[in-house]
């Protein structure tokens, strides 16, 4: 065959030659060629444009023109006359955004433009309607159906494109509703099936996904295994994995569901009830929920496969394990967003939280149904997450910095402890960190937590001020370096000046404070100050504070930039 010639890419200008060095980079053997006068770097400088590709093309040389279609089309025209000669000819787009396969159909023109459109992320525009309609609908058949012998499906879709008919055996409406050339002679076979079959180049099998697996109780996936193989049935028209909810956090469900590569889904004992008591054991109630369909005779009672007339598609059955994820967005920038985070959010159905934090997300929350509520109310925010979970859904928690830290994720494990529900059990917990404020304050002005710190918030709301006083004595008289998180907000105005007065009796006046506002966000703020000069309006409830400890050092640079650090030595502390 022709195509086995190294393509030419053809460039005329500069511009072209970034896309036309991403195609070679995946055409081994590929060579440059670019007119002359316009470009450089190439492999082969030419000065006639239409010469040069004709002869190309009389070779048998593939063409790839980093330019309009219109210009290949009228250069080759006066050359076209055998189709089954002609190399592979294509157009692309200066700018990678277009892939136009023009000639060359029986040479492998299409594949050509698949590979170069994949390497330039955009879709080929493939016009030859034979190729697109066997191809895509025997090799990438609709969901439900897994194709047994792709290898044999180049040979197959040939033969058809050649004119074979082709034999349906069982049902599947994508195929007989489809262009195929279907004859009950045929000689070519498509057969549809979740029995194990033999298959062969002249017979294509798809296995649709009608089987379910009923399990009331963890089994091992031998026997799993065993009563599929003993049924003659494909492991590959396994729909699913189906079980009562209880055992949703059970990590065995998991391995077998991975093992056999399909979801599980669960049901509740309401949704089981109506049948077990009519005298089905749990494992065949679970089967004929997923299916519609009795059980096939099983051997364990807690094991039962059933086969549906028609596909499953598990999201549409039971639910899933129930996922709540209370996740820490950083201070504000998508840049201190952790990729786990961000991963989370990706797949999350469901976000609960504040107003502000979920707009901290951008476009990470489109699509998503919010539940927005207000900052105060954390224990109802919380309940309100786990039942949503419970349900099957996968909710994130929204909470600006950590989650751990001044958040929500203390306040839904305090609502699993004192208020549990059954239902909760169920739901997989996960917590995902974030860079909390402290962090990104004391990142910003060097390393004033560098020694040893802790956090103390001035908010009085949910603890005494009592509690506070007493916590930044102790605090300040250990010498820790303390962040204050909570400083001032429109109602709590004196507890900052208050704090203040309790660290002038342990620290210096000259102490350096980091006041820390809106990081990561619009308007951020850092400075340093003396701890003398804190007044109430230094600070707002968009800011943290660090407060040096005995030790901490402020480095004042020649250029006017201030750092503050504390040294991890320790010199004892002349009094
Ligand atoms: N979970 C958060 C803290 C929530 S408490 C965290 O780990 O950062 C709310 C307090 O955190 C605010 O009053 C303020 O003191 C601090 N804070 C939160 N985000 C901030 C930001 N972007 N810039 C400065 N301070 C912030």
């Amino acid at each position: 065959m022709i195509t086995k010639i190294a393509p030419a890419v053809v460039v005329l200008g500069q511009n072209s030659v970034p896309v036309a060095r991403q195609i070679i980079s995946i055409l081994p053997g590929a060579t440059l060629y670019g007119l002359a006068g316009r470009t450089s770097g190439v492999d082969v400088s030419f000065t006639n444009f239409g010469d040069t590709l004709r002869e190309l093309f009389a070779e048998g040389t593939p063409l790839i023109g980093i330019c309009a279609a219109g210009i290949l089309i009228r250069t080759i025209a006066p050359m076209l006359s055998d189709k089954k000669q002609e190399p592979p000819v294509l157009a692309v787009a200066e700018d990678g955004s277009a892939v136009v396969p023009l000639l060359g159909g029986l040479n492998g023109v299409n594949d050509l433009a698949r590979r170069i459109a994949e390497a330039l992320d955009v879709k080929p525009a493939i016009t030859t309607t034979g190729d697109i309609r066997f191809r895509t609908a025997l090799l990438s058949p609709p969901p439900g159906y897994h194709l047994a012998n792709p290898d044999d499906a180049k040979k197959f879709i040939s033969d058809l494109l050649a004119g074979a008919q082709v034999k349906l055996e069982g049902t599947a409406p994508w195929l007989s509703n489809s262009q195929l050339p279907i004859d009950p002679n045929g000689n070519l076979t498509i057969q549809v099936t979740e029995r194990l079959v033999t298959s062969a180049p002249n017979r294509l099998v798809y296995h649709p996904a009608t089987i379910a697996i009923a399990i009331s109780d963890i089994v091992n996936i031998a026997l799993i295994q065993q009563l599929l193989a003993d049924a003659e049935l494909a492991s590959a028209s396994v729909a699913g994995i189906f079980a009562p909810i209880t055992l949703a956090v059970n990590p065995a469900i998991k391995a077998i569901a991975n093992a056999l590569k399909v979801p599980v889904r669960f049901f509740t004992s309401n949704q089981l009830e109506n049948l077990t008591t009519q005298g089905y054991s749990p494992a065949q109630a679970i089967a004929i929920n997923a299916t519609g369909s009795s059980p096939l005779s099983s051997s364990s009672s807690h094991l039962e496969i059933a086969i549906a007339p028609t596909p499953i598609d598990p999201s549409t059955i039971g639910q899933a394990q129930g996922q709540l994820a209370i996740i820490g967005t950083g201070p504000g920038s998508p840049e201190w967003m952790s990729p786990e985070v961000k991963e989370i959010l990706k797949s999350a159905t469901d976000l609960v939280g504040y107003k502000t934090y979920i707009n901290l997300i951008g476009s990470l929350a489109d699509g998503k149904q919010l539940h927005e509520s207000d900052n105060r109310e954390e224990i109802a925010r919380a309940t309100m997450a786990l039942d949503l979970a419970a349900e099957g859904r996968y909710v994130a928690v929204v909470s600006s910095g950590d989650p751990g830290i001044y958040a929500m994720a203390a306040a839904v494990f305090e609502v699993c402890d004192r208020y549990p529900k059954p239902e909760w059990e169920s739901i997989d917990i996960h917590v995902a960190p974030g860079i909390s404020a402290m962090q990104a304050a004391a990142a910003a002005i060097g390393a004033p937590l560098g020694h040893d710190f802790c956090a103390i918030s001035l908010s009085d709301i949910l603890k005494p001020w009592s509690i506070i006083e007493q916590r930044i004595a102790r605090a300040a008289e250990a010498d820790f370096a303390i962040a204050f998180y909570n400083p001032v907000s429109k109602e709590r105005t004196w507890q900052l000046a208050a704090a203040q007065n309790i660290l002038l009796q342990y620290r210096t006046p000259d102490t350096p404070v980091v006041l820390a506002k809106n990081l990561g966000r619009t308007g951020q703020m850092v400075k340093v100050i003396k701890l003398d000069q804190l007044t109430p309006d230094s600070a707002d409830m968009r800011t943290v504070l660090l407060v040096g400890s005995s030790q901490t050092r402020t480095i004042q640079h020649s250029d006017g930039r201030i750092s503050v650090y504390t040294p991890r030595r320790y010199t004892e502390q002349k009094i």
